[in-house]
């Protein structure tokens, strides 16, 4: 708002989990940026449907996402979270919303490419061991050369 507010033409971007959308807060943020046309925020929603407790729609159901952000009058764009090209087209659409703020709803795995984190809750909240840190390492790089 205060980058609105001195026509300095600054872009926000905001990253949220899944999760933190149980929070009050973030639609009084929502509603606020809508009210105030805050067509230079992007919002990335993290959208690997876990939270600590587990899965975000068992723990506190915050869907769906796309039909809640569009009534709170944001423009809503769908990528795939994995996809570093799907989400930089995202912010190039976002840059041309003019009038409301833009949510990028990036679906994503948590822990993808390491084969015993991969959609694991219990990873939420804790660093891997040195050997599972090694397991993971290689994992990734194999993934990487593969
Ligand atoms: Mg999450």
């Amino acid at each position: 708002m205060g980058s609105k507010l001195n026509k300095d033409g600054i872009r926000v971007y905001c990253l949220c989990g899944d999760g933190e959308l149980q929070e009050g807060q973030i639609w009084e943020a929502a509603m606020t940026a809508s009210h105030y046309k805050l067509d230079n925020l992007c919002l990335i929603v993290d959208n690997n449907n876990l939270q600590i407790d587990g899965e975000v729609n068992k723990v506190m159901n915050v869907y769906p996402l796309e039909e809640k952000f569009k009534s709170f009058g944001f423009e809503v764009i769908n990528v795939d979270g994995h996809n570093i090209q799907e989400i930089i087209d995202g912010f190039d659409v976002a840059k041309n919303v003019k009038g409301k703020p833009t949510v990028i709803i990036a679906k994503t795995i948590k822990g993808k490419g390491v084969s015993f984190m991969e959609n694991q809750a219990g990873w939420h909240g804790k660093a891997p061991n040195e050997a599972e840190y090694k397991i993971a390492m290689n994992e990734l790089k194999n993934r990487i050369k593969g």
